[in-house]
């Protein structure tokens, strides 16, 4: 029967010594995978972070363009204020004159109500102009207090973004080696065990490897028969977690090395 040739092959082949290096050279891709997962989650932070701060100072930054964007309205409106006013005051003006060649009493009435309206006129756009001025004022004064805080805060947040930067480059770096890493452990395991660490590992994404101890599988705590056991210590195949379903490993001091 060609499967019983072939446990027969593999057990023939597993020695202890060979036992011990799929285990170890297992354990050792699996230890690259978690680097390389923390790796990865780290990137993703320092991307977060640079994110956040340049999320930060883009809001900061359109708040002063608001900011100055009012402050040119409000300073359009003051000037259409400013013309009215002028304007007014020459029409007062034209009334006095006006007034000053009266023919009748009746005449000289209905200039002096003209005059005392357009001076009521006058004095509310003398007093709207005031406030405007006093707004713009404090508004100018505001967005320059606040333009000189944004300097320093763009300044703050650059360098914070250029270390960020940094650092992003520095995990690259990392994550570069790990997968050469990775690269070179795959190489030393057999096809097929390096094709059944990749499944768990691809639906596991974390710790596709895990140790038993006293019979306990050490990724989910589920105690393991002592057949799946014994099945370890001979090392005619891979054993997985009945419940996790990962591949199970004995702890280094359990391994066997006669080679
Ligand atoms: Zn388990």
């Amino acid at each position: 029967m060609p499967g019983a040739l072939q446990n027969e092959k593999a057990r023939e082949i597993m020695t202890p010594s060979k036992t011990t290096e799929l285990m170890k050279n297992l354990k050792m891709l699996s230890k690259v995978d978690e680097q390389l997962a923390e790796v990865s989650a780290e990137n993703q932070l320092l991307h977060k972070k640079i994110a956040t701060l340049t999320d930060d100072i883009n809001t900061h930054k359109n708040n002063i363009q608001d900011k100055l964007k009012y402050i040119k309205e409000e300073t359009h409106k003051e000037h259409k204020n400013e013309i009215l006013l002028k304007e007014t005051e020459n029409e007062i003006e034209k009334l006095t004159v006006q007034q000053n060649s009266a023919k009748t009493n009746e005449e000289l009435q209905i200039f002096k109500k003209k005059k005392a309206s357009l001076k009521v006129r006058m004095s509310e756009l003398e007093d709207a102009v005031l406030a405007f001025l006093t707004d713009l004022d404090k508004s100018k004064e505001e967005v320059a207090e606040e333009e000189t805080k944004f300097q320093a805060e763009e300044q703050r947040t650059n360098k914070m973004i250029l270390e960020l930067r940094q650092k992003i480059a520095e995990c690259e770096q990392r994550q570069s080696e790990f997968l050469e890493k990775r690269k070179e452990v795959s190489l030393l395991l057999p096809a097929d065990a390096r094709s059944k660490y990749e499944r768990v590992f691809a639906k596991e994404k974390r710790n596709a490897v895990v140790e038993v101890k006293n019979r306990i599988c050490q990724g989910c705590f589920m105690k393991i028969t002592l057949q799946e056991l014994n099945c370890m210590w001979r090392g005619d195949d891979l054993v997985f977690c009945r419940n996790c379903n990962r591949i199970l490993c004995l702890p280094d001091d359990e391994l066997i090395d006669d080679g």
